[in-house]
């Protein structure tokens, strides 16, 4: 494994030292508690909307509230909505959001406690030109963005608001593609041209994020962006992590999870958002249930020094059966609280048995392996499914080009017991107290020389992740090749807290290369209840396909609306989904509107973008295809689209 350390500790939690900023009362950075934020969707103008919008977002627990000025009379109106808010008795910080209008940002910060301007728009205009800049010509660019941000700058001094600057993935300036291309280094040296000419000026009440709808982007460009600051600055500003266009419901919620709660995992982040197409309200108890599944704080240390590479990743795992190799990750169904297993429960995790044909229909989300205990099945299973059972009921079955069998570490020492001569799990509890002491030494020295064997890791530690992780260097100190399936039980009281609990858990882990499959187990509190079969399934594949490990589904990238937003976003995802989520591995953008939608689409196959009321722009790519639909055609128009591009498959669950 290639393991290089961005963080003071991979496999203890502690958080990043960063400096202090002061957003009107509240404290961000330097230990402070992490702030959880969210952005109005209503029409800046509309005053008493925004205010009352924003009263149920503080009701519900954002402690900043953004709102967008996309001009100069929405960054004036900002103070009627301030005076109502305070009126009110609501003293939450507010947040002026600007794209491309200095004028407007220089307005707002004279009147809110902190302006988000975007470096990739703030003094460009995209114009996806990619030319070449000379030396010369580049640093003009610089000197012009000085010249159009050091108002700023010193108004913010002046009148002791903060500042965020916010980097998109999806909207870096022209320039920068040039140099850099759409890449974390570009995205980090986006924000650092400005943090240079803030800091020029004595100003250090900053705050800056690396949004992309890509997690793996986005981590690596924060970790990225930690290393620029340390190396030239000395220091770190506090961070504002979030997944941009993440979408709605489970996809929505996994993607922000893995995205935010891998970097909190490893101490980064110091305020954050998550951003749903749905009402912001909704956002603030996906932010606490993500912080809400952080370790238990560590006394306050100031972290070490990073090394300059923000990549971890596990080569050379031997491939075992389907499993390690190049093969993607499996998903393994937890079957085992469920006392007789029928084919109906198959169903539920990818596989239909048609009666009239005597044939299984295999999903596109079809677990690869069930875990049945104890169980042996007595009915024909579907031809890529295989089954894992305790050693003993192995024993017992008669096919075993089927089913396999799982062994604890003990078990697995006994060379006098019989296993399988291809496949054999091995689980391994990584440094959980209590866990019987086992001779680990003797494992991984058998471990190396078997070929047959998979090890399921787990931990029952508060520092999961940390903890799996551990066990992943002493794997490779060791040097074994032997893949690995991360387990991961949740005995959360809620599934919307089991969802963040797993994406987090196996996510973290998976978005760094480590993990050959997953399989998660549900446990609500110690009833040992049985529960959504399906939902976990569609978890599963939800967090490979935010990873980026095992794509099984459409993407879709949504923004999470704003007041600039044209049509209903919510309901035009809903309708876009409803007839496309059978397009597997196709990229779907749905933007609220023209200004920053192309720019923030990222790397979509095809976009769907308002570009005025009741007018949608359709986009293959980047590139404009169909102008000023009208929205009730729109849909349509876009599956014409896709069709034309020859990306378009007829809806059939069954293979
Ligand atoms: S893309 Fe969506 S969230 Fe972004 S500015 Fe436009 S409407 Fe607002």
């Amino acid at each position: 494994m290639h393991m290089l350390t961005y963080a003071e500790s991979l496999t203890g939690y502690k958080r990043l030292a960063t400096l202090e900023v002061k957003v009107g009362d509240l404290l961000l950075g330097n230990f402070n508690p992490i702030r959880i934020q969210t952005m109005t969707t209503t029409d800046t103008m509309d005053t008493i909307a925004t205010v009352e919008q924003s009263i149920r977002c503080i009701e519900a627990g954002s402690e900043l509230i953004r709102i967008t000025a996309p001009s100069k009379n929405e960054a004036e109106n900002l103070l009627n909505i301030k005076n109502e808010l305070r009126k009110r008795g609501y003293t939450t910080p507010i947040v002026a959001d600007i794209h491309f209008t200095p004028n407007a940002a220089e307005i707002a910060a004279r009147i809110v406690e902190k302006v988000r301007i975007n470096p990739g728009n703030y003094v460009d205009k995209k114009k996806f030109e990619l030319s070449e800049y000379s030396d010369a010509e580049y640093n003009n660019e610089i000197e012009r963005i000085r010249d159009r941000f050091t108002p700023l700058v010193k108004i913010c001094k002046e009148y002791g608001t903060a500042m965020r600057i916010g980097t998109n993935h999806g909207s870096l300036s022209d320039r920068i593609m040039s140099r850099y291309g759409d890449t974390p280094v570009g995205m980090v040296e986006s924000a650092m041209e400005f943090l240079r000419i803030a800091e020029s000026e004595n100003y250090y009440d900053i705050v800056l994020s690396m949004k992309s709808s890509n997690p793996r982007v986005m981590i690596q460009a924060y970790r990225l962006l930690i290393q620029y600051m340390e190396g030239e600055l000395g220091h770190c500003y506090p961070l504002h992590l979030g997944v941009t266009e993440a979408g709605d419901g489970e996809d929505g919620r996994i993607k922000s999870a893995i995205g935010i709660g891998t970097l909190l995992e490893d101490g980064v982040g110091d305020t954050i958002r998550v951003s749903l197409t749905e009402d912001p309200e909704f956002e603030i108890p996906v932010c606490k249930n993500i912080i809400r599944s952080l370790p238990p704080s560590p006394p306050v240390e100031r972290a070490g020094v990073r090394s300059p590479s923000p990549q971890v990743e596990r080569v050379g795992v031997r491939e075992v059966g389907n499993i390690g190799g190049k093969h993607v990750p499996v998903v393994i169904a937890d079957l085992s609280k469920i006392e007789k297993i029928t084919p109906d429960h198959l169903k539920e995790v990818g596989y239909t048995y048609d009666v009239e044909t005597d044939k299984w229909n295999i999903g596109d989300q079809a677990a690869d392996y069930i875990f049945t205990a104890n169980q042996i099945l007595d009915f024909a299973l579907p031809g890529t499914l295989k089954v894992i059972t305790y050693h003993q009921t192995w024993l017992t079955a008669n096919d075993k080009e089927k089913y396999f069998p799982i062994f604890d570490g003990q078990q697995y020492l006994n060379d006098v017991i019989e296993r399988s001569s291809n496949l054999n799990f091995v689980m391994l509890d990584c440094f959980s107290e209590g866990y019987p002491i086992i001779d680990i030494a003797r494992i991984f020295s058998k471990l190396k020389k078997d070929k047959t064997a998979v090890v399921c890791l787990s931990s029952t530690n508060a520092n999961a992740v940390e903890s799996i992780r551990k066990m992943f260097i002493e794997l490779d100190k060791k040097d074994l090749k032997n893949p690995v399936v991360i387990i991961c039980d949740s005995k959360d009281e809620t599934m919307d807290e089991s969802l963040i609990h797993y994406a987090i858990e196996t996510g973290a882990l998976l978005i760094d290369g480590m993990g050959n499959g997953i399989c998660l187990g549900h446990h609500f509190g110690n009833k040992n209840v049985f529960t959504d079969l399906k939902l976990l399934n569609s978890i599963a594949f939800g967090i490979l396909q935010a990873t980026r490990t095992r794509i099984s589904k459409t993407e879709y990238i949504s923004c999470p609306s704003c007041g600039r937003t044209l049509f209903d976003l919510q309901e035009t995802t809903a309708k876009i989904r409803a007839v496309t989520n059978h397009l597997k591995g196709v990229k779907i953008a749905i933007m609220g509107c023209i200004v920053n939608g192309p720019g923030e689409m990222a790397d979509a196959d095809f976009g769907y973008v308002g570009s005025g009321p009741g007018k949608v722009t359709l986009y293959k790519g980047k590139e404009v295809i169909k102008k000023s639909v009208p929205e009730n055609i729109a849909v349509s128009e876009l599956i014409t689209l896709i069709k034309e591009n020859h990306v378009w498959v007829e809806d059939n669950p069954s293979i």
